[in-house]
């Protein structure tokens, strides 16, 4: 197992399109050791999710996992989940509000707009078929990584460059609000 290193804003690795994995590359050797990086990296810089293209591998594979996380104390937890080749559909008009940050991106943080109910279809690190109802929170912790997939950013997704902010002004003007919205949201859809 080895971490790897990050891709930071900017770099244009970022903005490429992933490639799809077939179902003997996903069981490569290769391709299972790369998985076991991913997860690594994700859970030492703290992530909550991480995509393979953030750490210099244009292949459709991301990983998810919401812990007791010191980054998003306020986030629901999600056990660790590992999309290959993932299609985001999204169910119906209702959309949040989601402050957002990411790894490639450091030290800021920006309200993105996100669907509240989303379908995805993936596969899972053994070839088996994912097709799930994802809602809240959660579902927006899915996009932004799907994002990533697509050469996508949140700071694209920005609508109102005034929200962006530091980690820093983050916990000191607007984690309490936006956390008591994330409790709102929870209450509501469950996630
Ligand atoms: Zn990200």
């Amino acid at each position: 197992m080895t971490l790897r290193k990050i891709a930071q804003v900017g770099h244009p690795i970022l903005r490429e399109t992933a490639r799809s994995l077939t179902r003997e590359e996903l069981a490569s050797d290769a391709v299972q050791g790369f998985i076991e990086d991913l997860v690594a990296t994700m859970r030492d810089a703290q992530g909550a999710g991480l995509a393979a293209i953030q750490v210099y591998e244009p292949i459709a594979i991301c990983a998810i996992e919401v812990g007791d996380n010191p980054r998003y104390p306020y986030k629901p937890k999600v056990p660790l989940t590992i999309l290959v080749n993932p299609i985001i559909e999204e169910l119906g008009e209702e959309r949040f509000d989601n402050y957002e940050g990411c790894l490639s991106v450091p030290n800021i943080r920006g309200l993105v707009s996100r669907s509240m109910r989303i379908r995805i279809r993936a596969w899972d690190r053994d070839g088996n078929d994912i097709d799930e109802e994802i809602v809240g929170i959660t579902a927006g912790t899915y996009q932004h990584e799907v994002d990533h997939l697509n050469g996508t950013l949140f700071l694209d997704r920005v609508t109102d460059s005034k929200t962006l902010c530091t980690w820093d002004a983050f916990k000191r003007f607007y984690e309490a609000e936006f956390a008591e919205n994330v409790r709102a949201i929870v209450e509501r859809v469950g996630s």
